[in-house]
C-alpha cells in the first residue's frame, strides 16, 4: 500500500492512489449493498463497459481502487473498540491471496471472490498485537490507583511547556445559558457543576474551549434543538500550557509506550476520566495555566482510523513522517485551570448566537458477519 501524507483535515492517509486506465470491476459488480454503495463513492464515472459484470452506470474500479475498498470495508468496517485501543478484526494482504479463511454472509461470497481475484489479496482473521488493545505498560500503571502517580510525574516531565502569547483567539461554547449576553456566563462552570467532564473534577474547576468551532459544537454535543452561543475569548497574557498533543520521542516498543499510553487515554469514554483529572491536576499544582490536549472527536472530525498499523507497527510511531501523520489526525483543544474570567486572564473579545442548520455524518460500510 502506498501512502499519501497530505497536511490536510480530514483526507485520509491511506487513500490510495488511483490508475485510470485498467479498470477491473465496477460498483454494480456487488451483491451486498454496503459494499456496492462504497464502491460507488469511490469509483471512477466512465461510459465504457463493465469488464466483468457489462454495466456501464457502474463507477469503475481499478485494481488500486479495489484495495482501498477492500481495506476500507473489511478492516475499518469489522475495527471494534475497547476500553483502551482498538483493533481490526479482519485484515487483507497480498500474502493471504488464494488463502482467505473467513466466514462471510452468503451475499458477501461472490463479492469477496471478485476483490481476491482482481486485487490479487485475500482475507484473514487478524490476530492484533495486544498493545493495540491497550496492552501498553505505561497505560496499565495508569489504571493503577498504586503506579498512577509514578507516570503522572513523568508525564509533566516528559511532555513539553507551550507557550500562548497574550492575544491568542479562541472559541468556547455555550448551550442554553440563563443570560448570554453575560460575559460571565462564559467563565469555567461554578464548582457544584464541576466534575463531569474529561478533565474538571469537584476541586478543579476547567475552561474548555478550541480554536475550531466545529470542534466545539463536537465537544458541547449540541444538537439542532439546543440555543447555542458562542464567546470569542482572547488571552490577556502570556500562558503556560503542557502540550499533551506532543508527540514524545521515545525508544523502546509500543508496549513501553508513554505516547502510545497517552494518545490512548484520550481516544477512551468516560471510565477513563480518573486518569486525565488526575494529570491537569498535577499540572496545575505544577504551576501549569492549563493543558492542550487531543479531542477525543479527533478521529471522527479528521476521517483518522484509530491506532492505524502497517504490518503491526503502529504508525504513529513508525510513520516516516510521524509528527505530520499525528498532526493530521489530532484536534488541539484547550483547558485552563480555575475561572480564567474572573481572574482576568482571559477576555471576552464578542459573543454571537450560534444557529445550527445542518449536522451531518458521513461514513462507510462493513460485513455484519465474519
Ligand atoms: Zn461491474
Amino acid at each position: 500500500m502506498q501512502l499519501q501524507v497530505l497536511g490536510k483535515r480530514g483526507i485520509n492517509m491511506t487513500e490510495l492512489q488511483t490508475d485510470n486506465s485498467n479498470m477491473l470491476l465496477c460498483s454494480n459488480c456487488f451483491e451486498d449493498e454496503g459494499l456496492r454503495i462504497d464502491a460507488d463513492k469511490i469509483g471512477h464515472e466512465s461510459l465504457d463497459e463493465c469488464p466483468n459484470c457489462k454495466s456501464k452506470i457502474g463507477k469503475k474500479l481499478s485494481k488500486d481502487l479495489i484495495r482501498g475498498l477492500a481495506w476500507r470495508f473489511f478492516v475499518s468496517g469489522t475495527t471494534i473498540r475497547c476500553n483502551y485501543g482498538a483493533a481490526p478484526v479482519i485484515q487483507t494482504n497480498e500474502h493471504h491471496y488464494g488463502k482467505s479463511n473467513i466466514c462471510p454472509s452468503p451475499w458477501l461470497e461472490n463479492d469477496i471472490k471478485l476483490i481476491e481475484d482482481t486485487a490479487r489479496i485475500g482475507f484473514f482473521h487478524y490476530g492484533p498485537r495486544l498493545w493495540m488493545v491497550g496492552e501498553v505498560e505505561p497505560l496499565k500503571d495508569l489504571q493503577s490507583e498504586s503506579k498512577r502517580e509514578a507516570i503522572i510525574q513523568r508525564v509533566i516531565q516528559e511532555y513539553p511547556e507551550r507557550s500562548i502569547p497574550r492575544g491568542t483567539k479562541f472559541y468556547r461554547l455555550r448551550v442554553n445559558p440563563k443570560r448570554p449576553a453575560e460575559p460571565m456566563e462564559y467563565d469555567s462552570p461554578p464548582v457544584e457543576f464541576s466534575g463531569n467532564g474529561r478533565l474538571d473534577s469537584s476541586d478543579l474547576s476547567v475552561m474548555y474551549g478550541s480554536q475550531d468551532i466545529d470542534v466545539c459544537i463536537h465537544e458541547c454535543r449540541a444538537s439542532i434543538n439546543d440555543d447555542i452561543y458562542v464567546a470569542t475569548l482572547k488571552t490577556s497574557q502570556d500562558l503556560r500550557f503542557l502540550d499533551l498533543t506532543h508527540v514524545l520521542e521515545e525508544d523502546g516498543t509500543e508496549f513501553e509506550s508513554l505516547d502510545m499510553a497517552i494518545h490512548m487515554l484520550f481516544l477512551a469514554k468516560s471510565h477513563s476520566y480518573e486518569i486525565s483529572r488526575a494529570i491537569v491536576k498535577a499540572a496545575e499544582k505544577a504551576g501549569f495555566d492549563g493543558v492542550i490536549y487531543p479531542s477525543f472527536f479527533s478521529l471522527v472530525i479528521t476521517g483518522g482510523h484509530p491506532f492505524e498499523t502497517s504490518y503491526g507497527l503502529s504508525l504513529r510511531r513508525y510513520h516516516p513522517e510521524r509528527e505530520r501523520y499525528s498532526d493530521t489526525y489530532t484536534i488541539k483543544n484547550l483547558a485552563l485551570f480555575g475561572f480564567p474570567l474572573r481572574s482576568e486572564l482571559v477576555k471576552v473579545a464578542s459573543i454571537n448566537r450560534l444557529v445550527i442548520t445542518h449536522v451531518g455524518y458521513q461514513g462507510h460500510f462493513g460485513p455484519v458477519e465474519y
